[in-house]
């Protein structure tokens, strides 16, 4: 069993991923052109923000509102941004390239987001921006971060990567509904999301997209992906060359159709998971059944988490760590700190027992009944 099946995913829009791909083809033109404007729009009025820019990747949609930010307000270069040690390496490299220096903390121990009680504490002349990651599907505790954040006058990105469609504050108490809440990418300053393959939004190569209610940010953006440029051949700003391409938004145009009614499976293969899974040596995270989780990523702990991913894989069930290494242990990143003359050593033993203890067992909205009862018999029958 593969840890994610996309062909499976892919094969089940049957000829339409075909049919879509084929008349770009068709069409003659590949970028900047109408598929990624419709796009653009559809995606917008999904996370219900006013603007969408399409961009051509996660790591560009982060570094491309850093950089905006940076242009538009005038931060300096060296200037902090916090972020979590246990996140995707690119949510550091993108403050990175933008300049900026990344201020690494804790998620919290019983789910991996960031721990918001830890912000107040790292808050610096410098600080420009915090970037909450709403890791593995789940969002962050945005109403603790924003106010905070409005308090010093910082910025909010979300690494809305894992996380599409899911949705903050979606429950009232009786109801589960869009309409009470906002979704991921619309619960800050700006949303940055990757359509990477194996994203619960994906295309079938590269692509990104920002998402904001601030039109001078999109505007910014859009300049800055494309030259620094809004007209043909006058560029205003630095900028770089990363755009959407036709294929990319064509398909996913398609696949975001579909979306919400595949995270509703995937939260169905996680409560699933979470109600059966019964081992002593396992660790499960308490089930969101909200909508502010929509599973990317079925996280379990254990303490022999190495010996857990053997004997699945002797049985045939493949298995990833999201992540072996934080951010902190990483040498690219001890490295920069150092060319920046940056003098600084963390100690994240939070982030470090993600590390060592995290596996993520299969979950797909492609998945079968009978594979997820498979990876629970595997798992619960096995003693160790
Ligand atoms: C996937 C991911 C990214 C980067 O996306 P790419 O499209 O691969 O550049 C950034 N942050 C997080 C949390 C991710 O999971």
């Amino acid at each position: 069993m593969k840890y994610q099946d996309l062909k499976r995913v892919n094969d089940s829009f049957g000829e339409e991923l075909f049919n879509t791909v084929r008349d770009v083809i068709k069409g003659g033109w590949y970028v900047q052109g109408r598929e990624v404007e419709l796009f653009e729009h559809e995606f917008a009025e999904y996370v219900g923000t006013k603007y969408c820019v399409g961009v051509g990747n996660g790591l560009d949609a982060l570094t491309l509102v850093l950089m905006s930010w940076k242009e538009l307000l005038g931060w300096n270069d060296g200037d902090e941004v916090i972020l979590p040690a246990n996140t995707f390496i690119a949510t550091a490299i993108a403050v990175f390239r933008a300049g900026l220096v990344p201020v690494l903390t804790e998620p919290h121990t019983q789910n991996a987001t960031i721990d918001e009680s830890l912000l107040p504490s790292l808050i610096t002349e410098k600080t420009r921006a915090i970037i909450p990651v709403h890791m593995y599907g789940k969002m962050c505790e945005m109403d603790v971060i924003n106010k905070l954040a409005k308090k010093h006058n910082l910025k909010v990105l979300e690494d809305a990567c894992q996380a599409h469609g899911a949705i903050y504050n979606s429950y009232n108490g009786l109801e589960l509904s869009s309409l009470f809440g906002k979704r991921a990418g619309n619960n800050a300053d700006a949303g940055s999301f990757s359509f990477y393959p194996g994203k619960n939004l994906g295309g079938i190569g590269d692509g990104g997209a920002i998402t904001t209610n601030d039109a001078d940010l999109a505007e910014m953006v859009r300049m800055k992906a494309n030259y620094g440029s809004k007209e043909k051949y006058v560029h205003s700003v630095m900028g770089v060359n990363s755009r959407l391409d036709e294929i990319q938004a064509a398909v996913l145009r398609v696949k975001l159709r579909r979306l919400d009614s595949d995270n509703i499976r995937r939260r169905e293969i996680a409560k699933y998971y979470t109600e059966h899974i019964c081992h002593p040596a396992i660790e499960l995270l308490p089930f969101t059944n909200d909508g502010s989780h929509v599973y990317h990523v079925y996280a379990v702990k254990c303490k022999n988490r190495d010996y857990l991913r053997d004997i699945l894989k002797k049985n045939g069930i493949d298995t990833i760590i999201h992540y072996p290494t934080p951010i902190h242990k990483q040498d690219a990143f001890k490295n920069e700190l150092k060319r920046l003359n940056i003098d600084k050593t963390y100690v994240l033993p939070v982030s470090e027992t993600w590390g060592n203890d995290e596996l993520s067992i299969p979950i797909s909205q492609s998945m079968a009944d009978s594979d997820v009862m498979k990876v629970v018999d595997c798992i619960n029958q096995n003693i160790f």
